[in-house]
């Protein structure tokens, strides 16, 4: 077998890189792990942990206006983003450095250069020039934010840039109507931005069953976001004022920011990868197998750079499955079923499995429990917000097929649901559990009735 430098060189210190590179370690692997940023990747540094942060501090506004319900005054209370920057920051940094000794602790080399492949078993270190040899490439390089080409995009901020804004934006308009869109829309009207979404299509969160994309946008408008459907941004200009924003409806807002949240790319310009024979799809992910492997036998590749699911969970699922099986002796796939989901918007979204939409169409017959119902909570705060979850099973096994909720703590309700699904509950074991009262999540197993489309 030829002699290499490394057994395996990772390229993307981020959710699945990190992990692979750690277990092929632990199993004995000379690994060195390549990353051109910042080593936690996008997760960690410009994704799930400090968009959660942010998300934390916007909800404050609403804690604030429902404590008066519960006989609390609160003072004139005052927000400051760059307190709440700066000690996102400094907890961004304490993350790295865990991350960064986790892997020395694996005695895995990080290289502080970007990369780029060069051969089937050989990549090139940008930083110094330095090529290297490896047994195995591990492509694991992420997405990055779509750039919009309208007239004025450069004006445009993406969710990269959002996190280090000096000011809060007295107004903003967020393009896209995906899940990082409306996080942020929450998380901005939250702070007290006037905030504005714009949408190509006819509603936000595409795929989402219907219901719950239904209640969120309700809610959101209440929580003071304006949504605009079936309308894009077709061009952006500075004006004395700010940023005067063109929408393709013939509408011109007004802005301090614009936020552009239009889809993410896999991160494969100019990383080598045709000239070394890895076939790629027509948005640059790498076309992979269910072991990960590309159409390079050496060259495998994991996380967002795949295209398959865009989750933290899942890249770090298919790093460890990779890792174990190559360089393990346990060959294992990473399990795609029923992945559970949350949006961190306001309110919040959880959901597992089938939207009904899709289970009627790949099940026929199916039966629908859903409830409407305002959180004890918001009784005395006087809050008019419904909390919704429904459950979607299949008529023939009684076999829950989706869960959906939406309210406060959906995303902790739905990971727990997702166990019971995962090990293939009916909706007689959801109705055999016995309530936990009183709580918001009891209803999952005290609907009894089945929903029934209102007559025509
Ligand atoms: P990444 O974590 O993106 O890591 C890739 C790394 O590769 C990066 O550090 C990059 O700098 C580096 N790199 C790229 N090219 C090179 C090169 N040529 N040489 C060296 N280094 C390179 N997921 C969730 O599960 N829950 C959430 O709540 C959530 N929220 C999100 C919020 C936002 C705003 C965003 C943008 C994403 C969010 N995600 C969330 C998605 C999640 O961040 C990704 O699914 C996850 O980070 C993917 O991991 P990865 O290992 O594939 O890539």
């Amino acid at each position: 077998m030829a002699v290499h430098d490394y057994d395996l060189v990772v390229i993307g210190a981020g959710s699945g890189g990190v992990r692979a590179a750690r277990i092929a370690a632990s199993h004995g692997a000379r690994v060195a792990i390549a990353e051109e940023y910042r080593v936690g990747g996008t997760c960690v540094i410009r994704g799930c942990v400090p968009k959660k942060l942010l998300v934390y501090a916007s909800r404050f506004h609403g804690e604030f206006e429902d404590a008066a319900g519960f006989g609390w005054t609160i003072g004139s209370a005052r927000f400051d983003w760059r307190t709440l920057i700066a000690n996102k920051d400094k907890e961004i940094d304490r993350l790295e450095a865990a991350y960064r000794s986790t892997l020395a602790r694996w005695k895995v080399e990080t290289i502080e250069s970007r990369a780029v492949v060069t051969g089937a078993h050989s990549v090139r270190f940008e930083r110094t020039g330095r090529a290297v040899s490896a047994r195995h490439i591990l492509i694991a390089t992420g997405g990055t934010p779509s750039a919009g080409d309208m007239p004025g995009a450069e004006l445009a901020i993406s969710s990269n840039e959002a996190f280090h804004l000096t000011s809060l934006p007295k107004r903003i308009v967020i393009a896209g109507g995906g899940y990082i869109a409306a996080e942020f829309a929450g998380i901005f009207a939250g702070l007290g931005s006037v905030t504005t979404q714009v949408y190509r299509g006819a509603q936000i969160l595409r795929g989402f069953d219907q219901d719950l994309r239904d209640d969120v946008t309700a809610a959101m408008g209440k929580r003071g976001v304006t949504i605009r459907n079936n309308a894009t941004i077709t061009a952006l200009e500075k004006v004395s004022s700010g940023l005067a924003v063109a929408l393709s409806d013939g509408a011109r807002l007004e802005a301090d920011a614009v936020m552009l949240a239009i889809g993410r790319v896999p991160n494969t310009a100019g990383l080598g990868l045709e000239a070394a024979g890895v076939a790629l799809k027509a948005n640059g992910a790498v076309v992979v197998d269910a072991q990960s492997r590309s159409s390079v036998p050496s060259i495998y590749a994991v996380g967002d750079v795949t295209d398959r699911f865009a989750l933290t969970p899942v890249a770090i699922r298919e790093g460890h499955a990779f890792a174990d099986s190559v360089f393990g002796g346990k060959p294992w796939e990473a399990d795609h079923a029923l992945i559970p989901t949350a949006v961190f918007s306001e309110p919040e979204i959880g959901t597992v499995g089938l939207n009904e939409a899709d289970a009627r169409a790949k099940h026929g017959a199916i039966d629908i429990y859903k409830t409407r119902f305002r959180p004890m909570k918001y009784v005395l705060a006087g809050r008019d917000e419904r909390m919704l979850m429904k459950l979607v099973v299949d008529g023939a096994t009684d076999t829950v097929l989706g869960c959906h909720v939406l309210g406060p703590d959906a995303a902790e309700i739905v990971q727990m649901a997702a166990i019971a699904m995962k090990m293939g509950a009916t909706k007689r074991d959801f109705d055999a559990t016995m309530a936990l009262h009183p709580s918001a999540a009891e209803e999952l197993v005290t609907m009894r009735d089945k929903w029934v489309p209102p007559a025509a």
